[in-house]
Formats: structure tokens, sequence, C-alpha cells
């Protein structure tokens, strides 16, 4: 089912739809420490589940004459065999994140005729960001430069129209299409006005609704959907929300993910002295964000579990 079918199906009731972003599982790990950390989630039985994507790391492994060669790893494939595996277990929705990085256009068709033919009816479409150890994001050759020409090749095949010229009139896929979409913009917009402008493309090229970056501070969203629906951005924003679990995530999470801590969160986390009592400001926090969120009538709460299910699974109790 569609995203946007399931935010239809909810319109009108008192219940909000939950839905959660997972990650693959670290290279070597089986399939159940997936399971194991989505099971506690399942009793609010979520409209549809997320799974990043994550492309290869440039990492400097040392040669036995001690020079360096740079190689690269990846530590978190199977986000496609992860999203089959979660339809077929849990009879979910699961939303692959489709990025540009690390793909060749050519690449990025063979792969949503995969998700096709395994009956994915949703995915993420976003750019990715520059794998670690490098300051800018660099298109694969032949590949995509920003999200929203990931988003036409997509829109293309919805409408059965592949790379090579004698494949046109093929098969059209279905798929609902996601975006990104950035409150407090995103980290290279020079302004959030332009970043509102980019995000509008990615509208206008067919994008059905948008799930944001997480915020601590419900009024960036509250405003972010203010400046959308002024600028003609009219389809769903899905707030994306993340329990902050630790003092160390005062510092680190704002530059990566240039978002703001409020004072009053950061002082009441400043304050703890045990992991355990992060975790219960944390989850305060994210009840009171999630409560705000569904009176304002959001289409969709959506959670970033990232390795922290049980906070996640205590703050969903609390509102459900
Ligand atoms: P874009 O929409 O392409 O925007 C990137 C930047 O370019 C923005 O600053 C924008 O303003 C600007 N821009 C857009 N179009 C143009 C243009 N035509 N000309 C000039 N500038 C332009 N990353 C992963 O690697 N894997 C994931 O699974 C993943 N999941 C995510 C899920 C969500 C909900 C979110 C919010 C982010 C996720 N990310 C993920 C991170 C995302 O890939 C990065 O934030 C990335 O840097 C930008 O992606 P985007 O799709 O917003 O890019």
């Amino acid at each position: 089912m569609k995203i946007t079918e399931h935010i239809a199906a909810a319109a009108g009731k008192k219940q909000t739809p939950i839905s959660f972003e997972i990650l693959p599982p670290l290279k070597g790990k089986s399939i159940e420490s997936t399971y194991d950390h989505l099971d506690p989630l399942m009793e609010f039985k979520p409209s549809f589940v997320n799974v990043t994507y994550h492309r290869s790391e440039h990492m400097f492994k040392k040669r036995p004459d001690g020079t360096f060669e740079k190689v690269e790893i990846r530590k978190r494939p199977g986000t496609v065999g992860i999203c089959a595996a979660l339809m077929n277990h849990y009879k979910i929705d699961a939303v692959p994140h489709l990025i540009c990085g690390g793909f060749t256009r050519e690449e990025t068709e063979n792969a949503l005729i995969d998700l096709g033919f395994l009956g994915v009816d949703n995915v993420l479409v976003l750019r990715g960001d520059a794998p670690k150890n490098e300051s800018f994001f660099e298109a694969e050759p032949g590949g995509h430069r920003y999200a929203i020409e990931l988003l036409e090749q997509v829109a293309n095949m919805n409408n059965g129209v592949y790379l090579e010229k004698d494949l046109q009139g093929g098969v059209k896929t279905n798929f609902c299409i996601g975006v990104a979409g950035y409150p407090e913009k995103h980290s290279e917009a020079p302004n959030l006005q332009i970043d509102l402008e980019f995000l509008k493309k990615k509208v206008d090229a067919g994008a059905e609704y948008v799930i944001t970056q997480m915020f601590f501070d419900n009024q960036k969203y509250f405003d972010f959907v203010t400046r959308c629906r002024a600028a003609g951005i009219n389809i769903p924003i899905i707030p994306g929300l993340k329990p902050l679990t630790s003092k160390k995530q005062l510092t680190t999470l704002p530059p990566i993910f240039n978002v703001d801590i409020p004072s009053d969160l950061a002082l009441a986390m400043m304050k703890t002295k045990t992991d355990k009592e992060a975790e219960q400001v944390g989850t305060e926090w994210l009840i009171a964000q999630s409560k705000e969120l569904k009176a304002f009538g959001v289409p969709v709460l959506h959670y970033y579990t990232l390795g922290k299910p049980m906070v996640v699974r205590d703050a969903v109790a609390a509102i459900v």
C-alpha cells in the first residue's frame, strides 16, 4: 500500500499513524538482529517501516610494506533484502531509501526493477551524504547529482520510460515517491528559502510526501509547514523524530544534522549523571514533542529508532 493511501485511510481517525526508520544490520549480523530491534515496536502496528541505505565508505588500509591503499568498505549492505524480509515477516510496508551516491543511472534502474518485482510500493528518494572522510558529495560518473534527478528517473519509470530508447513503453512501475525536507534547512543550503525552492521543485517533479530531518523544537516544524504551504507545497509533511539519549549527542548531533537543541532540553540533559537518567530525559522530551505534534494533526509520527527501540517504544506507548 502506498504511504499516501495509509495517510488517506487514517484521515479523520483518532489515532495518528506511526512509522519507524531502521538501519540494516552491520555486515555479518543476522536478520534476527533486525527482528529483535523491531519486535518491541510492532505492538503499535506501524503503517510502514523505512530502511536506510548506506553507501561504501572510503578507508585507508595499511599494506604489509607500511604504505596505505584506499579501499571501499560497505558496513551496512542489505537495504533491499531487509525490506523484502520485513514485508514477508511482518506483513507490513517497507520503504527502502534510494540514494544517488554510488549509483549509476543504470544501476538505479536495475534496483527499481528489483523493487518492483518484490512488490515494494514506496521509495524515499535522497541524494545521500558525502562518504565519511570526504567533505563534498560527488555524483558517480553516470549517476545523479541531486535527489530531484533520481526522483525524475523513478517518475519516468512510473510512466514506462526507461533509459534505453528501445525499452520505452516498458512495464510501468508504480512507486509512491517520498523526499526529505529540512525544517532547519539542509546544511549545504545558503538559506531556508533557497532550500525550500529546491524542495518545491522535487514536489513539482512528482514527490508525494515529505519526511523531515529530526528536530527537537516543534516550533521549527510548525514554521516549516507554514512556509511550505505558502510556497505551494501541499503534500503531507511527516515529522521525523529522534530521541536524544546521551549528553554526548548535545555536541555531536547539531553539526551532523544541522539541528538546534533547545536550551531546556540541553540543560536537563547536562544535569544527568547516568545513561539511564539521560535516556529518561530524552524519552520525556520525545513524549512531549509527540503529543503536541499529534494534537497539531500531523499525517504520521515517524520515529528514527537508531539503536534505541526501547526508548522509542516507551515514548510511543505514552501517546497511543
Ligand atoms: P537534495 O534534495 O538533492 O538537496 C541537497 C542539497 O542541494 C540541499 O542543500 C539543496 O538545497 C540543494 N539542492 C537541491 N537541488 C539543487 C539544485 N538543482 N541545484 C543546486 N542545489 C540544489 N542519507 C543516506 O545516505 N542514506 C539514507 O538512508 C538517508 N536517509 C535519510 C532520511 C531522511 C528522512 C532524511 C531527512 C535524510 C536522510 N539521509 C540519508 C540524508 C540525506 O541523504 C542528506 O541530508 C543529503 O545531504 C541530502 O539529501 P536530499 O535528498 O535532501 O538532497
